[in-house]
């Protein structure tokens, strides 16, 4: 009796498992009062631990100093930080990227000789003699900064260059993933008794049942499986779940609530990230596994290098959502009775009543609701729309228009009244004038998010490129009507 009654609390994803949070910090931290003002209302939805990736924006110092942006926290706003977050009982989880997605710090000249490939910053050589010393580095500093830290997470997803140096390229694949990071693992319980190492799950994906199970990886670590498509088993075929099962005494999951659908993507598509977690759940319905937390991800970029994608204000409604979803504390709610949680986590009217299919189509459904963020939210669905009419604005004048297509501006060769009476009636100028208003105010809402570094990139990606279309589509009209002398047919 009391065994049952054991297998029921532990197992599968329980009460007891936490509800995590991932912060995506790399290069464009959101404001520490930002912060501050999000965790109660975090807390407040079920989230009980935060998994922070800082990537550039950790305080490092010493020979790392340069794997810091400028615009890096310092050392008293970390401390900040998790000073709120262990005020409200919140487990956190540092990441550092141990093996791949070391561009940060491997793009420096300094370190560029512990990469794995000499034209490709992502990955260390594991055959290097120097890297894990490197690596032990970070691991430090990161652990100083969370001296009460009971995880660590080591990162090691997406190793895309694996036994490419010539080093390197005499070592089993698999052997040479699992060597290293059990050199890692080890490091981290040796000299932080009491820490439990997490990787992502992606590269073990591909080994062999056989090889999972004998690989001494598994007392060492626990995985955390990640799949933020919008039905899991696609991607995570039931075998391989069986084998972490039976190899893993705990697994970490991870769906996702923004950064996942397109590097360069606005809004996140709530749809798509309910749906994964839904999916998620019913996954690991009745699993034997013990489920060690359920991870919301929110990326900010898809690598280093990468644009931002969605922001964090936009994702609120979809953040919030997620956490309405997974922080039952019973297994079965409705559909409904998640939307109505939801509802009231945001502040929005009562007698707004929407579902997954009009948000997709109809995100201003929450633009009267009164989240923390709601006024960027707004602000990103007014670009979408100026974008969207710039674009309509240039797909008419130079293609669907007879009188400034290519051809025309080949051969300066068009009628100037009529280009004119086009770029009046498409409301050119008024776009133009639409646009240089947006950007303003935008920057100011902004302001109150990020800092002056963060808001510059952003409009820097967003907005000038609308810009600069809106001025060559006038420039190219100004040559054009310029003219008031043409040659005969046929046109050279
Ligand atoms: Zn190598």
């Amino acid at each position: 009796m009391h065994l049952v009654w054991y297998f029921l609390c532990v197992l599968g994803f329980t009460s007891k498992s936490f509800r995590v949070v991932h912060l995506d910090l790399k290069g464009a931290p959101p404001r520490l009062g930002y912060l501050r003002q999000l965790l109660p209302l975090l807390a407040a939805q079920g989230c009980d631990a935060l998994l922070i990736e800082y990537e550039d924006m950790f305080p490092y110092t010493g020979r790392l100093a340069n794997a810091s942006a400028l615009n890096a926290y310092t050392r008293k706003d970390v401390k900040r930080l998790l000073s709120w977050a262990h005020d409200m009982g919140m487990e956190v989880i540092p990441l550092v990227q141990t093996f791949g997605h070391l561009e940060y710090v491997l793009k420096l000249e300094e370190f560029r000789h512990y990469r794995e490939l000499p034209s490709f910053p992502q990955e260390v050589c594991p055959s290097n003699e120097d890297t894990m010393s490197l690596i032990e580095e970070m691991i430090e500093q990161m652990m100083s900064l969370h001296p009460d830290a009971k995880y660590l997470h080591l990162g090691c997803d997406e190793v895309f260059h694996i036994a490419a140096c010539s080093k390197c390229t005499q070592r089993h694949l698999s052997k040479i993933y699992a060597r290293y990071v059990i050199q890692l693992a080890e490091l981290v319980r040796k000299k932080y008794p009491g820490v439990t190492p997490i990787i992502w799950d992606d590269m073990m994906r591909q080994w062999s049942p056989q090889y999972i199970s004998s690989s001494p990886l598994t007392s060492l670590i626990e995985p955390m499986v990640w799949v933020y498509a919008e039905d899991v088993s696609k991607l995570l075929p039931h075998y391989i779940w069986h084998w972490y099962g039976k190899t893993f005494k705990k697994v970490w999951i991870a769906g996702a609530y923004k950064g996942a659908t397109l590097p360069t993507s606005v809004v996140p598509d709530i749809e798509v990230h309910f749906k994964n977690q839904i999916s998620w759940l019913n996954y690991i319905d009745n699993t034997p596994v013990q489920i060690k937390g359920f991870v919301l991800t929110g990326w900010s970029r898809y690598d280093h290098f990468a644009v931002l994608c969605e922001l964090l204000p936009v994702s609120i409604p979809s953040l919030f959502l997620g956490l309405s979803l997974i922080s039952r504390k019973h297994k079965h709610i409705t559909q409904t009775e998640v939307f109505n949680i939801w509802h009231s986590s945001m502040r929005c009217s009562p007698s707004l009543k929407f579902d997954l299919h009009n948000l997709k189509f109809e995100p201003r459904y929450l633009s009267s609701c009164n989240f923390p963020g709601i006024e960027i939210y707004n602000a990103i669905l007014q670009y979408l729309t100026i974008k969207s009419n710039i674009e309509a604005l240039d797909i008419s004048l130079t293609e669907k228009k007879g009188w400034m297509t290519k051809y025309n501006v080949d051969h300066n060769y068009t009628s100037p009244w009529r280009i004119l009476e086009d770029y009046r009636s498409l409301n050119a100028h008024q776009l133009q004038q639409e646009l240089g208003h947006f950007k303003n105010s935008t920057e100011l809402k902004l302001s109150k998010y990020f800092d002056q570094f963060s808001i510059n990139e952003w409009i820097e990606q967003k907005i000038f490129p609308l810009e600069f279309k809106l001025h060559n589509l006038r420039k190219t009209m100004e040559n054009l009507i310029r003219r008031d002398v043409w040659p005969r047919r046929p046109l050279r």
